[in-house]
């Protein structure tokens, strides 16, 4: 049953955490995590994760933990609420039906808790993810695929399973995936926590 998938995603996102120092020295894992049994959402990229992961060869010492934590993802994907957060005119309709994200772990998350927000964010290969920012600081970790990320006042890079990226406050930011699609799991901290983002004017 569902639960069980959601009890294995939180303990492979666990061991991830531990298992990478750039997501540990981020924030420590909170202490009060509780079962919130929130519905399901369906939405239309939840086949995609399954069926277009894009690659998962990981070159980092915690490529088996990035591993299982892409397997119990994808596993999880048809149970989860699946968020869309922006409208046709922000991003267009080919990008809603190949994008989604969910909170597997926060204040409105799967599991609750108010120390973190870790969420899960897809991408369709092709999709471009306009420049935004939010007040939170966020940590990109990729489990599949890969994208160019952009932010202001650094260099663009391709990022592939295992790369990391942190994005500071209020710091615009921009993704686009080309040749593949991408899975991320992300840390937020800070201010602001249940925020939406906003697009750049
Ligand atoms: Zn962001």
């Amino acid at each position: 049953m569902s639960r069980e998938l959601f009890d294995q995603a939180l303990q492979a996102a666990q061991s991830f955490h531990a298992s990478n120092p750039a997501l540990s020295g981020f924030q420590p894992w909170p202490d009060d995590i509780t079962w919130a049994d929130r519905a399901s959402m369906p939405a239309p990229c939840m086949d995609l994760v399954q069926t277009q992961a894009g690659d998962t060869a990981c070159t980092h010492s915690h490529a088996s933990e990035t591993l299982a934590l892409q397997q119990a993802i994808t596993a999880l994907a048809p149970h989860v609420e699946w968020r869309l957060t922006y409208t046709e005119e922000e991003v267009g309709v080919d990008f809603l039906g190949r994008f989604g994200w969910f909170e597997l772990v926060g204040p409105t998350g799967h599991f609750h808790s108010t120390q973190a927000r870790m969420t899960v964010g897809y991408w369709g290969d092709g999709l471009y993810y306009p420049w935004h920012e939010h007040e939170p600081e966020e940590l990109y970790s990729i489990l599949s695929g890969r994208a160019e990320f952009a932010a202001e006042g650094e260099d663009t890079l391709t990022l592939r399973p295992g790369d990391t990226r942190l994005h500071a406050s209020l710091q615009p930011h921009a993704m686009t995936a080309t040749d593949q699609p991408i899975l991320c799991f992300v840390l937020w901290r800070g201010e602001g926590l249940a925020d939406d983002p906003r697009m750049a004017a």
